[in-house]
């Protein structure tokens, strides 16, 4: 890996990041404070309270350390390495900051030209908000595609380790990963993941949003082998939090601190921060409800690969499937007549004639089977 120094665009090494009143004092900001001796008048609160049910008048933790130390049990992380997760307003915040801090626009010269900055690579198909991103940002995106493993009614969707490589420049600072993958549902070989992250002297973002439904293990007992490193991980899947708005990124101390260092200073409110620890209790929820949507999964699978309208049930390793219809516009618009929505991928790279289903509860995928069913 090059110097970190290196890899970050110059100016992020020279901002000095907003001081709160809550950073420079940061006990003030547990719900306990009300009860305490001490007295804040530091931060231009409303000291006279909030008409909301739930008290939410003084700012929140910046950085959010009672969540860490919850999310360092659950994820078996020593307390002293508390300082390689970030929280951010979903995984969608970490992906823009992490773009915004190691890619250089490309920019509009007077004369009309548009010059080079840095690049980022990422692999259609995969997860949309990496190229959206990009683009706000005007970040240069190089797709390598996967590739099929097999042509026809079988096979799943495998890096490009060579197109990968071929593809990388000096200016390239960031290559996005997902796995498992969106929309392929398939995670890809360990031993590949691996020799793109130690081959690649950039950041290797590795976005694991669905890997509580897959049987391969997550990096992240690993991170501390990887210095490039950058593990995504979401509440809004398995532990069911979507609307809660939040999402982990891991990696090196060094790289959490930058993300830190611009990030806006209170992005996680009061309401998620004691919404996420309550329910951060119940592990036995998770993982209860994580086994019934692998059953569902995998009956649902069955059931659509005896489909006369399916070609191919793609494996699955997260909980949606990807399945090739004959003709899947024709079977997603008698779906939202029937009221019922999937995600039509036929337009994405490789997922011709593909739709995206989320597993659902039993009673949802059985009305989806019974419409797919009745002609
Ligand atoms: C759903 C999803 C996420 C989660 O995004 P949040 O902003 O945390 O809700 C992240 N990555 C991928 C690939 C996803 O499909």
């Amino acid at each position: 890996m090059r110097p970190l120094s290196d890899l970050l665009r110059k100016h992020i090494l020279t901002v000095k990041p907003y001081s709160s009143a809550r950073s420079e004092y940061p006990t003030a900001n547990t719900s306990s404070n009300q009860a305490s001796s001490k007295t804040f008048l530091d931060a231009n609160e409303n000291a006279f309270g909030s008409p909301s049910e739930i008290t939410v008048n003084r700012y929140p933790d910046p950085l959010q350390m009672a969540l860490k130390r919850r999310i360092c049990e659950i994820k078996q992380i020593p307390e002293s390495r508390i300082g390689t997760i970030f929280l951010g307003n979903g995984s969608d915040e970490p992906i823009d900051l992490i773009i915004r801090a190691f890619c250089e626009p490309s920019v509009h010269a007077a004369s009309g030209e548009i010059t080079e900055g840095d690049a980022m690579i990422i692999t259609p198909p995969t997860y949309g908000m990496y190229e959206v991103s990009a683009a706000i940002h005007h970040v240069a995106v190089k797709r390598v595609p996967l590739v099929r493993t097999f042509e026809g009614k079988t096979g799943t969707f495998c890096l490009d380790e060579d197109g990968i490589k071929q593809a990388i420049t000096p200016r390239t600072k960031l290559i996005f990963l997902c796995s498992p993958n969106n929309p392929t549902a398939n995670v890809f070989e360990r031993a590949a993941l691996e020799r793109i992250i130690t081959g690649f002297d950039g950041i290797v973002v590795l976005d694991e949003a669905y890997i509580d439904f897959a049987e391969a293990h997550s990096f992240l007992p690993r991170l501390a082998e990887f210095p490039n490193l950058v593990i995504l991980q979401t509440f809004s899947k398995a532990w069911g939090m979507a609307a809660l708005r939040l999402g982990m990124a891991f990696a090196d101390s060094s790289i959490i601190e930058v993300l830190n260092k611009i990030k806006p200073p209170y992005n996680i409110n009061i309401l998620t921060q004691e919404t996420a620890l309550k329910a951060l209790q119940h592990t036995d929820w998770k993982e209860r409800v994580v086994r019934d949507i692998l059953e569902e999964r995998e009956a649902l699978m069955h059931e659509l690969s005896a489909l006369h309208d399916v070609q191919h049930v793609f494996p699955s390793d997260a909980n949606f499937i990807l399945a090739h219809f004959t003709s899947a516009r024709a079977v997603y618009e008698r779906l939202v007549e029937k009221g019922i929505v999937v995600r039509d991928r036929s337009g994405v790279t490789l997922c011709e004639d593909c739709l995206r289903i989320t597993v659902g509860t039993p009673f949802e995928n059985e009305r989806l089977l019974a419409a797919l069913t009745s002609a």
